[in-house]
């Protein structure tokens, strides 16, 4: 299918995002080849691919959004992956943040709370030949079965931090996680240095859609 060419003016069009992306700030040069690497028009749909390069987020439908790229290689710079980490994302979405992870090396366990878009994505990830764990459900609450994880990304704006998110995290792991209002919300980083210290550090303000479930938004 057309969309899922890649030509020479989309790597183009990669690079020149990657270059606005070094220029906010990130540093992580494997975190920018990843962007580099993947197609990110791939994850739109046809009426709003032509956009796919500007760093800004778009529908994905369901009221969703994929996020916008300095926001993915934010969040995915603070996580500090080691290959083979095992990490669990919060918001699937279009299923674009889980495949940067999956491509950095990452063991990738990725939960969507929208049943139809978790259906979409899941279908469209096939397509694409990518392979990690999905799950439909509330990620507000984590994933206990497969837990504990080395790092956990939330990718919806959080009201508070869930202690099961928390709980979850091996020692020594790493939750990253928007948290604030239903309109603005500061980047955490949150390091469970033992079962009971937990080192904060806070970041800029980002928006994202809310955080739904039972510690998210009612
Ligand atoms: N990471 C996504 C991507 O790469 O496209 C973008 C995520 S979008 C900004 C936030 C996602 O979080 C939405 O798809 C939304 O349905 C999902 N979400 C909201 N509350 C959730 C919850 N409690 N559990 C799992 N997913 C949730």
């Amino acid at each position: 299918m057309l969309r899922l060419q890649d030509s020479y003016l989309h790597k183009g069009k990669r690079k020149a995002l990657v270059k606005i992306i070094r220029e906010k700030g990130i540093k992580d040069e494997r975190v920018l080849d990843a962007i580099y690497q993947l197609p990110r028009h791939f994850f739109f749909d046809s009426a709003l691919v032509s956009h796919a390069y500007e760093d800004k987020a778009f529908p994905i439908g369901e009221g969703q959004t994929i996020s916008q790229p300095f926001t993915v290689a934010f969040q995915t710079e603070l996580l500090e992956l080691k290959p083979g980490d095992k990490v669990l994302e919060i918001g699937t979405g279009s299923g674009y943040q889980g495949t940067i992870l999956h491509i950095l090396g990452a063991d990738v366990y990725s939960i969507e709370y929208q049943k139809k878009l978790y259906e979409k994505t899941r279908k469209f990830l096939d397509r694409l030949g990518v392979k990690f764990n999905l799950f439909q459900g509330d990620g507000s609450k984590g994933l206990l079965k497969h837990s504990p994880f080395d790092k956990i990304l939330v990718t919806a704006g959080a009201p508070i931090v869930p202690n099961d998110l928390i709980r979850q995290l091996k020692i020594g792991g790493v939750l990253v996680i928007p948290v604030g209002d239903r309109s603005s919300q500061k980047m955490l980083k949150l390091t469970k240095k033992s079962r009971t210290q937990v080192v904060k550090e806070e970041f800029d303000s980002f928006a994202f859609v809310p955080l739904l479930g039972k510690d998210g938004w009612k």
